[in-house]
């Protein structure tokens, strides 16, 4: 029989399939898995609309046989089957040889850049594994069957067999073991059972293959023996194309942990299904914990996607906005083709559209649960927030409307979470301003000198517990028409009338002092003030406005930031505090005295603010002074 040559363009793809150094070879079995579900579905469609072609619906099957004796592996069809021509025009070209795209994706291939697995690569991927394949078919309308067979690049033959069923059995030699790749485990039922659950899982008929069972010994009932059996490895029908009300919590659960890597059940599962425009069906999980690697770059993040119940692709990223990149799930899409690549994912018109409506129905679940149900809210919030608070930043703030709604602070009021929303709906009247406090702990923020002022103002202060939400806020520059304001910067504006214009006569009245002590002080200061956020405490240092103290903090902790940027300070005194009266009557007895009090003052206030002081030696020495002459 002579042998035919493959058309250029198949033959280039198939000598990067024999070639593969392609990690994931066993998608191979998918494809044809999927090749086969094709055919039956076709064979199925001309059973139902002519009778010449009837057949039962329980004689559709992919049974698949491993034989180990002579190393194949089978895997056959009751489907549509292929003539002679069509067994020439399928297997000898590719349907997409013609195209431009698969030009394209051929030259990057043989740049080795990897497109195999993002490429739908069909029949010809199963030569990763087989060194021969030999396709032995049947249509349903013939009365000859054919076979092809192909080593590869060389050209194939075919041949007249004899077959009696319709439809299509494709035998594989598997390639001899190297040291990289295990060919013969793909005959191992556990690695086919595997492959399946893995990729072929919903296909809608039967994949049958033949397995060991132990079962009771019959002469011995302690003893069991080993009987081989036919199962159908396949659960057929997808989850998610299942009734929703009759889907129990538990198979929601199972089904997740057992196809997203988790241990534990998910938080919430949105489950829905959209017709129109765009057509598909969306199953989605937020997980119950964070994942280990969530915030390291290892964490790959997207949607599975499916197409006619067949999987396509994992991890498809364009199906998912980086602020909700914690959803795990799938979506399914008859609108979408088997072969869509990667690449083109990220074009595609109805991925888009897809997408967009993915996101809509995360953020309405996210608001729904927020509404409905705080507690378990605030456990995601616990566990995902921070990734929220990542997407108003991000960008510069685009999505800052659409994700400031769903954050969450801690606050003054009674120490549970509050969002901006019911921060500002109970805020006093006459406050403009939202107040925030930033600390690394409750505790820390509660001793700050600002803030028994504010409780005893009545004024609800935001605990900004996390490094970045002083960040956040800054993007965010305002909620609604109410900016943020530290409760350590610049002026908080929180006295009446009458409590400023008495301010401002201590002000007038004590200005000497007060420059006095600034020139002490040079540099390290640009003010000293009479201060309106004290009550308990006789001084306090507080940012001007720029940088805060925080973000200097912050910035003294950063390895790689070089440029330590620091905050441009204000000393700030109570003159409600005895020591204001103190200092009043030293600078009248004793300017130069005056230095010391003003420097220690300073420090003490850096140091309760949490930061650090120039020289501690020193400031020991002039504690020591001063109660040696008090
Ligand atoms: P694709 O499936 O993307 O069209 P393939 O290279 O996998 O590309 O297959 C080429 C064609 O060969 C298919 O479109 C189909 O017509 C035919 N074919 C492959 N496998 C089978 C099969 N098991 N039964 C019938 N036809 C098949």
């Amino acid at each position: 029989m002579a042998k035919k040559q493959f058309k250029a363009e198949s033959k280039r793809l198939l000598e990067l399939m024999i070639n593969s150094i392609y990690t994931n070879k066993e998608i191979f079995l998918r494809e044809l898995v999927s090749n086969a579900s094709d055919a039956l579905d076709k064979r199925h469609y001309l059973s139902l609309t002519d009778q010449n072609y009837h057949v039962d619906d329980k004689d559709l099957k992919i049974t698949i046989t491993r034989d180990k004796e002579n190393r194949q592996l089978i895997i056959e069809d009751t489907g549509i089957g292929m003539n002679k021509d069509e067994l020439e025009k399928n297997l000898g070209t590719i349907a997409r040889s013609g195209s431009a795209e698969f030009r394209d994706s051929l030259e990057k291939a043989e740049k080795n850049v990897d497109i195999i697995g993002q490429f739908g690569v069909g029949f010809y991927s199963a030569f990763m594994v087989a060194k021969r394949i030999v396709v032995e078919s049947r249509g349903a309308r013939e009365d000859q069957a054919y076979s092809w067979t192909s080593s590869g690049e060389d050209g194939y033959v075919i041949s007249e067999i004899d077959k009696p069923e319709t439809g299509t059995r494709i035998t594989l030699d598997l390639k001899d073991d190297t040291e990289e790749e295990k060919y013969s485990e793909y005959l191992e039922e556990y690695k086919i059972r595997e492959l399946i659950r893995k990729y072929s899982d919903y296909v809608r008929y039967p994949i049958q293959m033949m397995v060991t069972k132990s079962v009771p010994d019959p002469t011995d009932k302690d003893k069991t023996i080993d009987t081989q059996e036919m199962e159908t490895l396949n659960s057929m029908i997808p989850l998610w194309k299942k009734n929703k009300n009759e889907i129990k919590p538990e198979e929601y659960n199972e089904f997740y942990k057992s196809n997203f890597n988790d241990w534990e059940d998910p938080q919430k599962v949105i489950h829905y299904n959209v017709e129109g425009n765009i057509s598909y069906t969306a199953l989605l999980f937020i997980p119950g914990r964070t994942p280990y690697n969530f915030y390291y770059q290892d964490f790959e993040p997207g949607l599975k996607l499916y197409s006619h119940n067949v999987f396509i692709m994992d991890k498809v990223k364009d199906l998912l906005p980086d602020h909700f990149r914690f959803v795990q799930g799938l979506v399914d899409s008859d609108d979408l083709s088997l072969n869509i690549s990667r690449e083109i994912l990220q074009q595609d018109r109805q991925v888009k559209l897809i997408a967009k409506s993915i996101e809509k129905k995360i953020q309405k679940a996210l608001e729904d649960m927020l509404k409905d149900d705080r507690k378990e809210y605030e456990k995601f919030f616990d566990n995902f927030g921070l990734n929220l608070k990542y997407g108003i930043y991000k960008d510069y703030g685009i999505h800052k409307e659409q994700l400031q709604d769903l954050i969450l602070f801690h606050s003054s009021k009674d120490g549970s979470y509050v969002t901006l929303k019911e921060y500002t709906d109970r805020m006093k009247e006459g406050q403009k301003d939202i107040y925030y406090a930033a600390g690394k702990s409750i505790d820390e923020i509660e001793r700050m000198p600002a803030m028994a002022k504010l409780k005893d103002k009545g004024y609800e202060v935001l605990y900004f517990l996390d490094e970045r939400d002083e960040f956040v806020s800054s993007i965010m520059q305002k909620y609604g028409d109410h900016e943020f304001k530290s409760i350590n910067k610049g002026d908080l504006d929180l006295d009446t009338e009458d409590e400023k214009k008495e301010k401002e006569k201590k002000q007038e009245e004590n200005k000497d002092m007060l420059a006095a002590m600034k020139d002490a002080l040079g540099d390290k200061v640009k003010e000293v003030r009479i201060s309106s956020r004290l009550k308990d405490d006789p001084v306090c240092v507080v940012a001007d406005e720029g940088v805060s103290l925080e973000m200097e903090k912050y910035m003294a902790q950063d390895p790689l930031n070089p440029n330590k940027v620091k905050a441009v300070k204000i000393l700030e005194i109570n003159p409600d505090h005895p020591v204001f009266a103190k200092l009043q009557k030293v600078y009248a007895d004793d300017k130069d005295a005056l230095k010391s009090y003003a420097e220690v003052l300073f420090d003490q206030a850096l140091l309760i603010q949490g930061l650090p002081i120039d020289n501690p030696e020193e400031y020991a020495r002039k504690i020591a002074d001063l109660l040696v002459k008090a």
